[in-house]
């Protein structure tokens, strides 16, 4: 899940932010958070923005861009992230689009908190007593002037982000006026919604692909077929066959030929045996013919014997 909380100071992104962290085990990524950092590490950063943040300015587009760009390449970002408190400049968020593109990464949902701005006093001034209550040193930025500040800031900076997300139709807005526990109720339905909506086209998308596999198959085995009848020969191969058809008769139109070949080899056995069998008969009818004339010699010799009898006794 990849995620930008938008809205003013004390709309109550910082505490959205980590509910979310533990429900879905991804990371906050927290500009305001970094800086901090920076600030009380005295880095070459938290030099130049220590005077900004003070006073309730914003810190040049470069310097942020450039930690969340480092931030997104760690690997808790992997699994996903919460972005609370960038961007807040329309360059910060043509810059983080292009950042995402590079990384292969696709943001899920801008999740806007409204509020009165009436409310957002109160909620500093309560912010800033609870940190004191812990003994936790207050921010220096949560003073009723320097919110005035970042309100301004806010108004002219950061809410046309509002329009930029909402024509890209990225963006939920969610009552940020709700106790708390409402407004994460009402995050945890948008995102399961958004859940539900990814599972589906995923669903549709494996779906697309099977039936293109399917098809292709289709088509291997329509060749494969028309292959199959190209072998059993080119009688009965189709007409307009298709071009591995067509390849595909090359072996019936070989293997016709050494039908033909075998054929004729068949044809001279015929022959050759009928040749024998001529022989053989002559032979049959020459023996019948020898046995034919001894029977007659027999006869004669039998006939003239008679004869010799017949005279002696006349
Ligand atoms: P936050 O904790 O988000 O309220 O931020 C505290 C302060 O850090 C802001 O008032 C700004 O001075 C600075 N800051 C945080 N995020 C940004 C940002 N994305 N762009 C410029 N300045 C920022």
């Amino acid at each position: 899940m990849r995620l930008i909380l938008l809205g003013p100071p004390g709309s109550g992104k910082g505490t959205q932010a980590q509910r979310l962290v533990q429900r879905y085990g991804i990371v906050q990524l927290s500009t305001g958070d970094m800086l901090r950092a920076a600030v009380a590490a005295q880095t070459p950063v938290g030099i130049k923005a220590q005077g900004i943040m003070a006073s309730g300015g914003l810190v040049p587009d470069e310097i942020v861009i450039g930690i969340i760009s480092d931030r997104l390449d760690q690997p808790d970002a992997a699994n996903g992230f919460i972005l609370d408190g960038f961007p807040r400049t329309v360059p910060q968020a043509e810059a983080l689009d292009e950042l995402l593109k590079k990384k292969q990464m696709r943001l899920d949902a801008v999740i806007e908190l409204r509020v009165n701005e009436s409310a957002l006093l109160q909620r500093v001034e309560t912010r800033a007593a609870e940190t004191q209550a812990r003994g936790e040193a207050v921010r220096a930025d949560d003073t009723p002037e320097v919110l005035t500040k970042r309100l301004a800031s806010y108004r002219s900076q950061t809410a046309p982000l509002i329009h930029y997300y909402s024509d890209r139709r990225k963006l939920l807005t969610v009552d940020g006026m709700m106790p708390i526990e409402h407004v994460t109720a009402a995050i945890d339905r948008i995102l399961a919604a958004i859940s539900d909506v990814d599972a589906k086209a995923s669903k549709a998308a494996a779906a697309k692909r099977i039936a293109k596999g399917f098809n292709k198959g289709a088509k291997k085995g329509s060749n494969k077929a028309a292959k199959k009848a190209a072998k059993r020969g080119a009688k009965t191969a189709p007409r307009k066959a298709s071009k591995p058809a067509a390849k595909a008769s090359k072996p019936a139109a070989k293997r016709t030929k050494s039908t033909a070949k075998a054929a004729k080899t068949s044809r001279k056995a015929g022959k050759t045996a009928s040749k024998g069998a001529k022989r053989t008969a002559r032979k049959a009818v020459a023996g019948s013919r020898g046995r034919a004339a001894a029977k007659t010699r027999k006869t004669a010799k039998k006939t003239a014997k008679k004869v010799t009898k017949k005279r002696a006794k006349a």
